[in-house]
């Protein structure tokens, strides 16, 4: 029956928000477990502090000396605050984080022990690099991994009830050099940008030119659920989402929800969470209720790309803990629930450098901001050229629930400029560069309220790639994804169209042109090549499902088993070999990874499926009709008259629902694929559509039973009891 559902109910009633310490002042806690600049300053000589600053700004190498002697500070700091181990580390290919943790202790042959910690273990680990999935990596090299230290992203100490490890962030990789992980890309695809962007200013007449980072800002949305409804539902607690669940009556249709007052219990550990964040570094900047009943954002301010992408697999661990710690489960997929609004990770992007400035800063005059037109046509160019790409790297099982549903982008990729934008490109492919209006002043006509400038452009919403003013916000990546994937992706594609912006540029400032003639060439020839990117309509609407592919043809692709395939094209192929980000086999080892994560997630799902309709929802129902059967008896002994729709219904939902759980088992058994594309493809189209089959009589079943029978814990408690 249904105790469990009933005593979580009662529990939570009962619950009163987890006390946390009074608030502290930010100054006192900020980075106070991250071995920063500003701490080896304290700890390091001058020389070995400049050392390191020196590479932790700009990638510069670091001598083992150094190494050495940055090593014994940290030892030194972090022994002081009580930890006893460490431990790299790394980002494999799957989504999450990986560690392995050795202590600082050695004996002596007395008996007493030391703590140590030299710069050659700060600087490589070997893990087993065997278990990890490597796709084809793990043919050519049996199982020797190295992780090895990335000065770049600061270490820091995480913290249980009675212990303490200091963690250093650290690329992962084989013994024959290929990476193994997610930060080499990342740090190999900055590299590559750089030194496109490099070649594009020196042509634009820069004569200094810092080196040029990437930047990302993450908005990441979440739901959160009690922790006790959570254990009633295996689906919840393996899949990450329900598989089951009729809708509530009352669902997000009053949007009442949206920036709401957030509830007590909610806010106490959204403060509780980033007091954490805060201690470790991360700068989290914007908190809210989301569209969903239950779903919330958390958005730290921008950082450098590679610290950013660290930071944000920090703060999902972080915010799991620290979400059960208080009683919830916090769920980072995509669709949790069906019908209700599911959650995104919005990827802000930007290059810049400290001698020429954000470079996707149009400032007031865009027009008159060469470089800025060049950056922005060279994303314009990325987005309609590697449209596949930008899809594949965000495509999961989980995000296929969202993408091209309407509340999500749509499976197309365009780029969204805003009007003013749009004018100036639309302006360049008729040849001409001239002033365009700005956004002008903001008066509300109260004369209380004071004027403000206007943005030049309104948002969309509905854009999968928006420029928002002074970035791109890549607006469809899954809320459960790493960032690093989308961040390859988008500097990738940038360094690709620089160096074509850059020969181009050099033809036509070899041919006689000036700086202002050549922009407008070579830019009028981009926009003629690839303007088609270029969308600021409503991307949920039917027109431009159909003009995208018809009229523009993009490339609409609705799932995972339709995206992951992309990896294997020649066109990002060349584009990774050429700026040499990822090699043949890297390659090819990421797309067998990611194809198999999608596998395995759809075999879970569907295993899980079979099991709770057989044990759970079957169970029951017939009980239910057990019941009903009783009652039903008894009338007729009485001589009244009986209405036996409802166990009609339930027999009839029963039968069918057990009817394709049987197919569905069937489905699952197969295995005579030609390929894995042939396996994605089975899975997305006939095992999903059976899951969703036994789900619709389950669903169906869920409003017939007697609640007090029902043993799921339904949507309107989960959604609503806090
Ligand atoms: P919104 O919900 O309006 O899109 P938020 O304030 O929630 O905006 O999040 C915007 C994110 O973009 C923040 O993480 C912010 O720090 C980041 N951001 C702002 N400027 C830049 C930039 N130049 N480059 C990268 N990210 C940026
Ligand atoms: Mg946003």
């Amino acid at each position: 029956g249904n105790e469990s559902r009933n005593q979580a109910i009662y529990q939570i009633t009962n619950r009163e928000p987890t006390l946390v310490d009074k608030p502290k002042s930010l100054s006192k806690i900020w980075a106070q477990d991250v071995f920063n600049l500003a701490k080896m300053e304290e700890a390091l000589s001058k020389s070995a502090y400049k050392a390191i600053k020196k590479t932790v700004q700009t990638g510069a190498p670091l001598d083992a000396a150094t190494a050495d002697v940055v090593a014994a500070a940290m030892k030194e700091w972090a022994t002081k605050k009580g930890v006893k181990f460490f431990s790299h580390i790394f980002y494999p290919m799957t989504n999450a984080t990986a560690e392995k943790h050795d202590g600082f202790v050695i004996t002596s042959p007395d008996g007493s022990c030391i703590t140590e910690f030299t710069g050659s273990l700060l600087i490589k680990g070997e893990p087993d690099g065997s278990s990890f999935p490597n796709g084809s990596l793990r043919m050519t090299n049996a199982a020797r991994g190295y992780t090895a230290w990335d000065p770049t992203s600061p270490a820091y100490i995480m913290h249980t009830a009675n212990g303490a490890t200091l963690m250093i962030p650290s690329v992962f990789m084989s013994w024959t050099g290929e990476a193994l992980d997610k930060k080499i890309p990342l740090l190999r695809s900055n590299a590559a940008m750089n030194t496109a962007a490099q070649k594009v200013l020196s042509l634009m007449g820069e004569t200094e030119i810092a080196p040029l980072n990437s930047s990302c800002g993450a908005e990441q949305e979440y739901f959160l659920v009690d922790e006790n409804f959570a254990n009633s539902r295996p689906d919840l607690l393996l899949a990450g989402r329900t598989l089951f669940g009729a809708p509530s009556p009352k669902g997000q249709e009053f949007d009442d929800h949206y920036f709401g007052a957030i509830p007590p219990r909610v806010q106490v550990f959204m403060q509780d969470f980033e007091d954490r964040l805060y201690k470790l570094g991360i700068p989290a900047k914007t908190h809210h209720n989301e569209v969903a009943p239950g779903q919330f954002e958390i958005a730290p301010y921008y950082e450098a790309a590679n610290v950013a992408a660290d930071h944000q697999q920090l703060l999902m661990t972080v915010m799991k803990i620290t979400a059960k710690e208080h009683g919830f489960l916090c769920l980072l997929h995509e669709k949790p629930f069906a019908g209700i609004n599911g959650s995104g990770k919005h990827v802000n992007w930007s290059v810049g450098n400290p001698t020429q400035g954000n470079l996707l800063d149009p400032g007031k005059t865009p027009n008159e901001n060469l470089n800025f037109l060049l950056f922005c046509g060279a994303v314009i160019r990325g987005v309609h050229l590697h449209g596949p790409l930008l899809r594949a790297v965000i495509a999961s099982a989980g995000n296929d629930h969202r993408l091209g549903a309407n509340e999500a982008p749509p499976a197309i990729l365009s780029v969204y400029l805003g009007d003013q934008l749009e004018q100036v490109y639309s302006d360049i492919k008729e040849g001409k560069l001239e002033a365009v209006a700005d956004g002008g002043e903001m008066d509300s006509g109260l004369s209380q309220i004071l004027n403000f400038t206007r943005d030049p452009g309104d948002r969309n919403r509905t854009s999968p790639f928006a420029f928002t003013g002074n970035r791109f916000e890549f607006r469809a990546v899954g809320s459960a994804q790493s960032v690093s994937g989308p961040l390859v992706a988008m500097n990738t594609m940038l360094a690709d169209s620089l160096n074509w912006i850059a020969e181009k540029l050099e033809a036509a400032l070899s041919g006689g042109a000036d700086k202002n003639a050549a922009v407008i060439v070579v830019l009028k020839e981009l926009m003629e090549l690839h303007g088609n990117a270029v969308f600021g309509g409503d991307g949920y609407s039917a027109e431009w499902h159909k003009a995208a592919v018809e009229e523009r043809g993009l490339k609409n692709i609705p799932t995972t088993a339709d995206a992951l395939p992309a990896f294997q094209s020649d066109e990002v192929k060349a584009l990774f070999e050429s700026t040499g980000v990822l090699s043949a086999v890297e390659l090819e080892s990421r797309y067998e990874v990611y194809s198999e994560q999608y596998v395995l997630s759809i075999e879970v799902e569907a295993k899980l499926v079979i099991e709770m309709a057989k044990t759970t929802i079957y169970p029951a129902a017939s009980t239910y009709m057990m019941d009903l059967a009783t009652t039903y008896s008894g009338m007729a002994q009485m001589g009244l008259e009986v209405d036996k729709t409802s166990a009609e219904v339930v027999a009839v939902e029963t039968n069918a629902m057990m009817a394709a759980v049987a197919k569905l088992s069937t489905a699952i058994e197969k295995e005579d694929f030609a390929n894995i594309e042939e396996h994605m493809q089975f899975l997305a189209n006939d095992v999903c559509s059976l899951m969703a089959e036994v789900r619709l009589h389950a669903d169906t079943l869920e409003g017939e039973v007697a609640d007090d029978m029902w043993p799921l814990a339904k949507y309107r408690e989960m959604l609503f009891i806090k």
